[in-house]
């Protein structure tokens, strides 16, 4: 079975060091895909004008997050590297008019490490990092995902992580680990997932336009940024796994693209 490729809502970074629906459907996920060989993260937490590939040999774990609790910032993701998979995904971006830079230094940050602890927790898959360009669009990050859907052959998993619904000012914080949304929030979550179910690629990429509260529930693009990626690295069928809320409009939902549902 060829490996699809996901999206996930990573979530508040505390979601690392607690049990819920989501991680445990992380979970859930990694072990009904065949193993990946390597691992491609997209992630919103590493936002750059050009895409950029690390070819990091041992990447650290970044903790690029503030005002969390101490244990937070004891978490560690030891996975190795993988910048021969790095060097691929340079050239095969490179043979699509997608210039890609190289980072020798670049780490895991949360957006990598927090799905990935939860799905591969012995940290044994090789994994590196890909850039989002938050000022592109969502065309320019499908066609990134486009052109890295040939990896999926060698047992890549490229995984989008980012956000559903991610306007981080419109945060309800009485409204903690409740699933009961917001209304703008549930109209643009319930939209997209209605354009994925149809494969609508134009209208998910045209989603600014098109989606009700596309600005409200994007301020920034950064966060659906690597939704695009996966979106054109998996393609379609596409399977949402609908996880809910937090926060009262913090999207959680997760996507899987290219694989049908196992009923
Ligand atoms: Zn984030």
């Amino acid at each position: 079975m060829r490996l699809p490729a996901l999206f996930v809502s990573h979530g508040a970074p505390t979601i690392a060091v607690e049990d819920v629906s989501e991680t445990r459907a992380w979970a859930a996920l990694a072990k009904e895909l065949p193993r990946p060989r390597e691992i491609l993260v997209i992630s919103a937490h590493w936002d750059t004008p050009e895409p950029t590939v690390s070819t990091v040999a041992q990447p650290e774990t970044i903790h690029d997050f503030y005002g969390f609790p101490p244990q937070l910032y004891e978490v560690r993701y030891p996975a190795p590297g993988a910048p021969a998979l790095a060097g691929r995904v340079a050239k095969q971006l490179g043979t699509a008019g997608l210039a890609c830079g190289i980072d020798a230094g670049r780490g895991l940050d949360h957006g990598a490490w927090v799905p990935l602890k939860w799905m591969y927790p012995d940290a044994d898959i090789p994994v590196t990092q890909l850039s989002v360009q938050s000022r592109k669009g969502a065309r320019h990050h499908h066609a990134l995902g486009s052109a890295l859907a040939r990896l999926r052959d060698d047992d890549v998993l490229i995984l989008g992580s980012g956000g559903i619904v991610h306007n981080l000012r419109e945060l309800e914080w009485h409204m903690r680990g409740q699933g009961e949304p917001i209304e703008w929030a549930r109209s643009f979550n319930d939209w997209i997932a209605a354009r994925v179910n149809a494969g609508d690629v134009e209208a998910l990429i045209d989603y600014r336009n098109r989606a009700p509260s596309a600005s409200r529930s994007h301020p920034t693009e950064e966060h659906f940024d690597p939704f695009f990626t996966a979106m054109g690295a998996g393609g379609f069928p596409a399977r949402r796994i609908e996880l809910g809320f937090d926060l009262g409009s913090l999207g959680m939902d997760a996507y899987v693209f290219g694989l049908t549902s196992r009923g």
